[in-house]
C-alpha cells in the first residue's frame, strides 16, 4: 500500500514537469554561454525565461530545439532525453517554436505558411505522397482543415491568400505563431513575441498566451524582455545572467529578488555609461533589446 502510494506520488510529480533542464552547459570557444542550468517547465504552466542581453536565453532555446549541442547535462521532454533527436524531428515530439527574427516564408501566402507547420507532424512518407495514395489525400484534407482552424483562431482568415511579406509586422508574427500551432505542440517556445508590437497588439498577445494555456492546454516557455508582459502572464519565472541561473520562482518573488534587480541594474548602468559617453542626455530606462517597457520592481 505504502509502496503503491509512493509510486503514485512519484509518477504524478514526474508528469508535472513537461520539460526538465538538467545541468546544461554550452561553451563557444572561451565563452561559457550556459553554466550547468537546471530547472523544470511544469506541464500546463506559462514559464518565463528572462535575463539581460547575452544571458543565454536563446542559446538555451537552441539547445531545446537541437539547433545547438550542449557539452554536458541533458534536456528531458516528457521524461525522455532529447539528445538523440535530430532537429527536424523535434516538432514531432511536441515542441513548437517562434524565433526572434521571424522564421516564415515571406513570398508565400499565409495559408501555405501555416500548412508548413501542420506538415511537420504529418506521418505520410515521401513515396506515398508522391503516389498520391488515398490516405495521403485524406491526411492532406485533415491538415488543410487544421490550418483553417488555426487561422480562424488567430484572426488570420481574412489574410489567408495574401503574401506574408505584404502584411504588417504584427500580423507576420501571428503567421509564425500559426505555423508553430499547426504542429499541435504540447510545449510552445516563444522567443521575444512582444518585440515590435504596439500597445493594442501587446494586450492581445497577453490574452492569447493565457488562452493557449487555459483553453488549448499548451504549456508555454516565454523568452521576453517586455517585463510587464512576462510578469503579467507567467506562473513561474527563471532568470539567467551571464549563462547562470540566478533565480527562479513566481513573478512576485522575482520582482523583488535582490540578485535579479542587481543583474538588470548592472546591465542598465553599463548601457547608461556607454550611452552617456556617446550622448550625455539621460538614457531611457531599458532592460534589454525589447525596448523601453522593462521594469523589475
Ligand atoms: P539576447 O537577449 O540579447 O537575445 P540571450 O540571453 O538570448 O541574449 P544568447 O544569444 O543566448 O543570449 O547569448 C549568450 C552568449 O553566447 C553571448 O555571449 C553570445 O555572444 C554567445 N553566443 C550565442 N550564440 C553564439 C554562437 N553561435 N557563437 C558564438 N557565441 C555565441
Amino acid at each position: 500500500m505504502a509502496n503503491g502510494l509512493t509510486m503514485d506520488l512519484a509518477a504524478s510529480s514526474e508528469s508535472l514537469a513537461l520539460m526538465s533542464v538538467l545541468g546544461v552547459t554550452v561553451r563557444f570557444g572561451g565563452i561559457l554561454a550556459l553554466d550547468a542550468i537546471e530547472f523544470d517547465v511544469a506541464r500546463g504552466q506559462i514559464c518565463g525565461l528572462i535575463g539581460p542581453n547575452g544571458a543565454g536565453k536563446t542559446t538555451l532555446f537552441n539547445c531545446m530545439n537541437r539547433l545547438y549541442h550542449y557539452q554536458s547535462g541533458d534536456i528531458l521532454f516528457e521524461g525522455q532525453s532529447i539528445k538523440g533527436t535530430p532537429t527536424h524531428q523535434v516538432a514531432r515530439l511536441g515542441m513548437g517554436r517562434t524565433f526572434q527574427n521571424l522564421a516564415i516564408f515571406r513570398s508565400m501566402p499565409v495559408r501555405d505558411n501555416v500548412l508548413v507547420g501542420a506538415h511537420s507532424r504529418s506521418f505520410c512518407g515521401f513515396l506515398s505522397s508522391a503516389l498520391r495514395l488515398p490516405r495521403v489525400q485524406a491526411e492532406e484534407r485533415r491538415l488543410r482543415e487544421r490550418a483553417d482552424e488555426i487561422m480562424d483562431y488567430l484572426g488570420l482568415s481574412p489574410f489567408r491568400d495574401r503574401l506574408v511579406g505584404d502584411l504588417p509586422f504584427g500580423t507576420q508574427k501571428r503567421v509564425e505563431l500559426g505555423r508553430a500551432l499547426a504542429a499541435d505542440p504540447k510545449l510552445l517556445m516563444l522567443d521575444e513575441p512582444a518585440a515590435g508590437l504596439n500597445h493594442e497588439e501587446l494586450d492581445a498577445l497577453a490574452q492569447l498566451i493565457r488562452d493557449l494555456r487555459d483553453r488549448l492546454k499548451i504549456t508555454v516557455l516565454l523568452v521576453e524582455h517586455h517585463m510587464s508582459l512576462v510578469m503579467g502572464v507567467s506562473d513561474h519565472i527563471v532568470v539567467l545572467n551571464f549563462g547562470r541561473k540566478i533565480a527562479e520562482g513566481p513573478p512576485g518573488l522575482i520582482q523583488s529578488h535582490p540578485d535579479v534587480i542587481e543583474a538588470y541594474l548592472g546591465a542598465q548602468s553599463a548601457r547608461t555609461a556607454h550611452t552617456q559617453a556617446a550622448d550625455p542626455r539621460p538614457a531611457a530606462l531599458d532592460y534589454g533589446t525589447g525596448g523601453s517597457h522593462g521594469q523589475v520592481a
